[in-house]
């Protein structure tokens, strides 16, 4: 027996009370769970894209509802007689919210529609997302012209009607649908803006919509795929970007429209800095090579932090004074080394194949010079050499 949707017809309506069909109990994750129909309810089971309605049968929490040939089954924490009464409260906040939400959607499509020719090929609605699918590639200002035309919309409070017409006569009118419908048709209207087929509870204008946002939108199946947020979510979500904000610019204690430049300007200072270090540690590593005697033939020097240019400058530099193998290590035994070889008389790829096959060190080169990483200890690597 199918299941009488009461949201179809109100969908300011908040409770109900219904007559218990069947209740069904399974497990779920090792948890029992009730599946309940009723003769009738308020409840608007997942379906087109958006998720269910949430709330309560006689205070037990339902907390999701499906729909299948026509019956809604909801899922309960606990079970319920057959043929006992019942009352049913919906979340009314996540209710209106996902309303806001979904007729925020009717609004953008059926422009983009009028206006660009898209036809709406997708739809999602969560708690956390709402996206729309297009069917035509939309760039940056055209996205922003539907905004804008969306809200003035919005602004203008037109009525928002949702009804069945006289099916007989629904091959004359022209009306937007994402697939072939089987059954009635229930017809989704904003007055002179937009007709489409749709089964879910709207807002009765669209003022009550408050707000349309694209926060992103991209290409898509050779489409665009656009992120919206309506109402009460772009208002949570413009507080949260400006509390990030905030936090942003009291970390760096300059004015909010001053955190562009100033992370710029941090960003340069960085990397003038990691300049200037990387001069110190090449003056530094000369000082220290200048120390050692020409007369010892082989040289090996771990340090930590040097740039792969002063590892290289370093180890030409010990090569034109030291006749055997000449090697800097830089960086510790936890994360481990990278390094550059050099000789005039040994073979460096050689050598780099032995530190690989020994040691898992990766890298290579020529007779001449060779370099790489290793992840390996100071002692494992001089045990090598
Ligand atoms: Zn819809």
């Amino acid at each position: 027996m199918k299941t009488i949707a009461l949201y179809d017809n109100d969908a300011f309506a908040k409770d109900f009370t219904a007559r218990v069909i069947s209740c069904e109990e399974i497990l779920k994750d090792e948890k029992k769970l009730y599946i309940v129909v009723l003769d009738k309810t308020l409840f608007f089971p997942e379906q087109g894209g958006q998720t269910s309605d949430i709330g309560t049968l006689d205070n037990i929490s339902v907390y999701d509802v499906q729909i299948e040939s026509d019956v809604i089954y909801h899922f309960c924490q606990s079970g319920f007689l057959i043929g006992e009464e019942v009352h049913g409260v919906i979340d009314w906040e996540h209710r209106f919210n996902n309303m806001q939400q979904h007729t925020g959607e009717h609004i953008f499509t059926g422009l983009a529609h009028n206006i660009y020719g898209a036809d709406n090929v997708g739809f999602h609605l969560s708690d956390n997302t709402v996206t729309l699918d297009l069917n035509v590639e939309l760039d940056k200002d055209q996205i922003e012209l539907l905004e804008r035309k969306a809200n003035e919309i919005i602004a203008k409070d037109v009525a928002v009607k949702a009804y069945y017409p006289n099916q007989d006569l629904i091959g004359a009118i022209s009306y937007r649908s994402k697939k072939a419908i089987e059954g009635p048709v229930r017809l989704v209207e904003i007055e002179g803006v937009d007709l489409c087929a749709c089964c879910a509870p709207h807002v009765k204008s669209t003022g009550q919509v408050g707000l349309l946002k694209v926060v992103s939108f991209g290409k898509y199946k050779g489409g665009t795929r656009v992120y919206i947020l309506c109402g009460m979510r772009a208002l949570e979500d413009y507080n949260r970007r400006m509390r990030l904000l905030e936090s942003s610019y009291q970390t760096l204690n300059c004015k909010e429209d001053e955190v562009p430049d100033k992370i710029s300007g941090l960003l340069e200072d960085n990397k003038q800095l990691k300049y200037r270090i990387s001069e110190i540690k090449a003056g530094m590593l000369k000082n220290q090579l200048e120390t050692i005697s020409p007369d010892i033939a082989d040289v090996t020097i771990f340090s930590e932090d040097l740039d792969a240019k002063t590892m290289r400058d370093g180890v030409n530099a010990l090569v034109e004074k030291h006749s055997g193998l000449c090697a800097i290590f830089s960086g510790d035994d936890e994360a481990g080394y990278n390094f550059v070889i050099g000789s005039s008389t040994r073979d460096c790829a050689a050598i780099a194949t032995g530190l690989r096959e020994l040691l898992g060190a990766k890298g290579g080169g020529s007779k001449q010079m060779a370099q790489g990483s290793i992840l390996a200890t100071r002692t494992q690597i001089e045990g090598v050499l």
